[in-house]
């Protein structure tokens, strides 16, 4: 028997009790007379003591070792291990496997670069962050297949190798050995089959499902990620809203001992936009927009277009500390945010003050004081353009930077939120005309909005809602189309030819001729989900072996290149670079 206990387990309670342990040891102290060890398992670490060192085998660091003997109560509590309160006194030490010195010191603090970390990733995923981290994803998911399981979902896996078809980011690809020149493409995710699974009947599906994307990658994103991914039958928005919430409910309380109090609010996208700036606001601050383009646009200014939207936010209490400098810097993070650059003005002594005051008679200026309810110390700053988003996206990333640098983020609060009646479309900038969908081609617009599809494509909305937590899109779904010509109308107003629409969908949209039920589902990104309850913002924390920002695989080194045999053998002669 290699051991009966697991090391981070032990507490008071375990006080004269005879232990067998195995684990890593994760550090080692020897002060002449007493040696200390900390000895790591999946569980945490626990320390273990020996009075007479030069009895014991020497071991080393990541040695794995087996510890008998008896728990005692420590005389000094350590209150930074969950096993602080005890030690084990060695009896027996046994060397089970030897190890190398290792690139790294493994410990949740550690100064390793990322990239070493993960070419060793082994090492890395001793450290028990990570391990806690894979256990809240493992918890998220057992909550998923418990509470889907208890309501009637089936879990049905879907092909891997599928028709090229693209959903929006480009795929990834794999040639054919049976059919030279043909390409089999791997999921963007499982959307179409999971609604033919719906044609076929199923009612109820659930997948926890990988999908792949070939996308430039930033710190939250991964060219394979995991969906828990959803669809019903014959189920209206809200109840599919309010079964997801169930999900959320225990999935955050059994990963994370969060309780989430459920309805969650639903606020519609264009409210999101203009109040937050944001289709996934962060509502756990305020710092919210006002638009001033009525009241600013009655002074002298003439630099405002007609259709310009003016509109801005309200820092509190910032206004004495701000310097000029600050101001500047401001305005080139404005700029990265696509704004052409703020303006400042400062409510100081009962008064708005700044150069743009002088465009600003008295009645302007107490309107303006009223309408933002300004308090002394206040900070407004504001922006202008013709395009709303661009201002709601610019300033609704200044709002976050600004709650960022305040600290008005309470950490361990966590907001949930439903953004739902999201937009059909969303216009190509530049290109009169031209659309791409907002969430994708099988979303269904709004009943009240179907005439608008022929004339004003850009305020059709859609049974569209996305699941926001602090400030991050957790996952997102839409009830669908469920009949040909619809379908086939919005792939066209999409700009695909009808012979694009034949030959990549036909196949998928002929099952609607045969009787297909109204049907909506979602899909939660099961890495952001962890991340939110493991707390971090950096996706390859939550995911056991990810790729690095070049889409390298720092461990396994893949890709890599293969044999001129293997690409014989697939038909593939490739070109010199
Ligand atoms: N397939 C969609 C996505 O990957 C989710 C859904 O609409 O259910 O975003």
């Amino acid at each position: 028997m290699y051991r009966n206990h697991y090391n981070g387990t032990l507490r008071k309670a375990d006080v004269g009790t005879k232990v067998t342990l195995v684990g890593w040891v994760a550090q080692r102290r020897n002060l002449g007379s007493l040696l200390f060890l900390d000895l790591r398992d999946t569980t945490g670490i626990v320390q273990c003591v020996s009075a007479n060192p030069d009895d014991l085998p020497d071991v080393r660091n990541e040695y794995v070792v087996q510890v008998e003997g008896a728990v005692q109560a420590k005389d000094v509590p350590n209150p930074n291990l969950p096993t602080g309160e005890v030690e084990v006194n060695i009896e027996k030490l046994t060397v089970i496997n030897k190890a190398q010195t290792t690139p790294f010191i493994i410990a949740d603090k550690t100064d390793a670069l990322e990239e070493t970390r993960l070419q060793y990733r082994y090492l890395d995923l001793r450290r028990p962050i990570l391990q806690r981290n894979l256990r809240i994803r493992n918890k998220i998911c057992h909550a998923a297949r418990e509470y889907f399981e208890e309501n009637n979902f089936l879990e049905v896996e879907t092909p891997m190798l599928n028709l090229s078809s693209p959903e929006g980011a480009k795929e990834y690809l794999v040639p054919s050995r049976l059919h030279h020149g043909s390409f089999y493409a791997l999921p963007q995710s499982p959307q179409v089959w999971k609604q033919m699974l719906m044609i076929a009947g199923v009612d109820r599906y659930y997948q926890i499902a990988r999908c792949f994307r070939d996308e430039d990658l930033r710190a939250d994103r991964q060219p394979e990620f995991t969906q828990i991914d959803l669809e019903t039958s014959f189920l209206s928005q809200d109840e599919i809203l309010t079964i997801m919430e169930g999900f959320l409910k225990k999935a955050f309380k059994e990963a994370a001992d969060v309780d989430i109090q459920t309805p969650l609010r639903r606020i519609p996208y264009w409210t999101a936009m203009d109040t937050y700036g944001s289709d996934k606001p962060d509502t756990r601050f305020g710092l919210e927009l006002h638009d001033v383009s009525v009241i600013l646009k009655k002074g002298t200014f003439e630099g405002f277009g007609e259709k310009d939207y003016v509109k801005g936010i309200v820092v509190p209490g910032v206004a004495a500390t701000t310097s000029r400098k600050n101001l500047d810097e401001l305005n080139l993070e404005a700029r990265k945010f696509s704004l052409k650059g703020v303006i400042a003005l400062k409510y100081l002594n009962g008064a708005l003050e700044g150069s743009f005051t002088k465009f600003l008679n008295e009645d302007i200026l107490k309107e303006l004081v009223a309408e933002l309810g300004l308090k002394e110390g206040d900070l407004f700053l504001f922006a202008s353009s013709a395009s709303r988003r661009q201002i709601d996206n610019g300033l609704g990333a200044l709002r976050t930077l600004y709650a960022r640098k305040l600290g008005l983020i309470k950490p361990g609060t966590y907001d949930l939120l439903w953004v739902v009646d999201f937009p059909m479309f969303t216009p190509v900038e530049g290109e009169e005309g031209k659309y791409v969908a907002e969430h994708h081609p099988f979303t269904r617009p709004r009943d009240e909005d179907l005439d608008k599809l022929d004339t004003k494509p850009e305020d059709v909305l859609a049974y569209a809602y996305d699941i926001v937590i602090n400030g991050y899109e957790a996952g997102g779904g839409t009830l669908r189309i469920y009949d040909h010509d619809t379908q086939w109308k919005i792939f066209k107003l999409l700009g695909l030819s009808d012979e694009d629409v034949s030959n990549k969908f036909g196949w998928f949209i002929n099952a609607f001729n045969y009787g297909a039920p109204p049907h909506g589902g979602i899909a939660f990104g099961l890495d952001r989900l962890t991340m939110i309850m493991a707390g971090t913002e950096n996706i390859r924390d939550v995911i056991a072996f990810p790729k690095n920002l070049q889409a390298v695989d720092p461990t396994s080194k893949a890709p890599r290149e293969v044999s001129p045999d293997q690409l014989e053998i697939l038909g593939l002669d490739l070109k010199e670079e």
